[in-house]
C-alpha cells in the first residue's frame, strides 16, 4: 500500500488514502516519486473546469526514480532518475504526423484505464495519465523521460509541466526574439517559468502583471524588469513602459476573459498574444471586427508549451546547468501530500508560486 491524494468526485475535496498499484505490465514503468508540483490544472480537474474520469489520483508534474519496468521498456531501467510527461504522443495521429505532438489526439486515451485500487476495492483512474500525487505510480513508457544529469529531482519535477509550458510559450508559441518586450500576466508557477524563459530569450523589457502586489520580488527574481499590479489601467501602463507602442509579446497565464482581453490590448500593433491559462466556457472574450483589422495582432492558444518534451528537456537542462534557469526560485512552498488542499486554497487566493510535494 502506498499513500496518494485522490479526487473522489468532481467538486469534492481531495482525500489522502492508501492505494494498491499493479505491477508494471508490458510497456509500463513503476516509479517512486521524489517530488510533484501542484499545478493549476489539478485544481481545474478537481473543480470540473477540466474533466477526466473520476475517482482519480491527481498530480501530473513530477520526477522520481524507476523501481521496475514492464516487458518491452528499454529507454529507462530500474534506478534511473526520470521526469514525468503527462502528454505522451502516439506518433501516428494527424497532429503527430505533422510534428505537432503536443496536440496528439490520443494523449489522454489512458485516462479511462484503471490505475490503482483503494483498500475497499474502489477503482481509480490516472488523472492526467501519471497520478503523481502518490508515493509511487505506474505509467506508460511514453510518460517517462530520462531526467537531466546534475539537476536535483526536486527541481526536475517542475520540468514536466510548468517549465515546459512557460519555456514553450516564449520559445515555440510567441517565438520571442532578442530585444523584444514581453508582458507576462499571472505570476504563478507557469508565469515565473515564462519570465525566466523571456530573460533567456534576451527580451529587453519584461513586465510582470499580477493582482497581488506581494509577488513583485518573486517576479523580479525570475527576470521581470517591471512590475504592474493589475487594474483597469494595466494596458495603458504597459504601453507606457514599452515606449508608448505596447509590448511585442504578451503571455496570459491566468485563463480569464478579462486578462486575455487586457493582454491583447497591451501588445503593439502586430503584437502576439499567447494564451497559456486554462479557463472555463463561461469566459467569453470579445473583439470587434474593425480592431482585428486595425491592430493586426495575433492571438494564439498554447498547449503544453507547444513542446516536444524529449527535445526540449536537454535544452532546458543546459540552461539549468549554466545557471540561466533557476527552478528552485519557482517553488514558494514545500509540502507533503496532506498539504495539497491548502495549496489549492493558496492558488484560489492568488498566493505564492509553485507548491511542491516532496516525498
Ligand atoms: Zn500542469
Ligand atoms: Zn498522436
Amino acid at each position: 500500500m502506498i499513500r496518494a491524494a485522490i479526487l473522489p468526485a468532481v467538486g469534492s475535496p481531495l482525500e489522502i488514502a492508501d492505494i494498491e498499484l499493479p505491477e508494471p505490465g508490458p510497456g509500463q514503468v513503476r516509479i517512486r516519486l521524489a517530488a510533484a508540483g501542484v499545478c493549476h490544472s489539478d485544481l481545474s480537474l478537481s473543480n470540473g473546469t477540466m474533466r477526466v474520469p473520476v475517482p482519480a489520483v491527481l498530480g501530473h508534474e513530477g520526477a522520481g526514480t524507476v523501481l521496475s519496468v514492464g516487458e518491452g521498456v528499454t529507454h529507462v531501467a530500474p534506478g534511473d532518475a526520470v521526469v514525468l510527461n503527462w502528454a505522451p504522443s502516439c506518433g501516428t495521429c494527424h497532429p503527430c504526423s505533422l510534428g505537432e505532438i503536443w496536440l496528439c489526439a490520443n494523449a489522454l486515451t489512458g485516462a479511462a484505464n484503471v490505475h490503482a485500487v483503494t483498500e475497499d476495492g474502489t477503482e481509480l483512474h490516472p488523472g492526467l495519465n501519471v497520478g503523481a500525487f502518490a508515493e509511487e505510480t505506474v505509467v506508460a513508457a511514453g510518460c517517462v523521460l530520462p531526467a537531466p544529469d546534475g539537476v536535483p529531482l526536486t527541481d526536475a519535477a517542475l520540468l514536466g509541466c510548468a517549465v515546459l509550458t512557460g519555456w514553450g510559450a516564449i520559445h515555440h508559441s510567441a517565438r520571442v526574439r532578442q530585444g523584444e518586450s514581453v508582458a507576462v500576466f499571472g505570476v504563478g508557477g507557469v508565469g515565473l517559468a515564462t519570465l525566466q524563459a523571456a530573460r533567456i530569450a534576451g527580451a529587453s523589457t519584461i513586465v510582470a502583471v499580477d493582482v497581488s502586489p506581494e509577488k513583485e520580488a518573486l517576479a523580479r527574481a525570475a527576470g521581470a524588469t517591471e512590475y504592474v499590479v493589475a487594474s483597469e489601467n494595466t494596458a495603458r501602463e504597459i504601453r507606457k513602459l514599452t515606449g508608448g507602442h505596447g509590448a511585442d509579446v504578451a503571455v496570459e497565464c491566468v485563463g480569464r476573459a478579462v486578462t486575455i482581453r487586457t493582454a491583447w490590448d497591451s501588445t503593439r500593433r502586430g503584437g502576439r498574444t499567447t494564451v497559456v491559462g486554462i479557463g472555463g466556457k463561461d469566459q467569453q472574450v470579445s473583439f470587434h471586427a474593425l480592431e482585428l483589422f486595425h491592430w493586426g495582432r495575433t492571438l494564439s492558444g498554447c498547449v503544453y508549451g507547444n513542446s516536444d518534451p524529449a527535445k526540449d528537456l536537454p535544452v532546458l537542462a543546459e540552461h539549468i546547468r549554466a545557471g540561466r534557469l533557476d527552478l528552485s526560485t519557482l517553488v514558494t512552498e514545500r509540502i507533503t501530500l496532506d498539504g495539497i488542499p491548502g495549496a489549492f486554497d493558496n492558488m484560489i487566493a492568488g498566493k505564492g508560486g509553485r507548491a511542491l510535494v516532496v516525498f
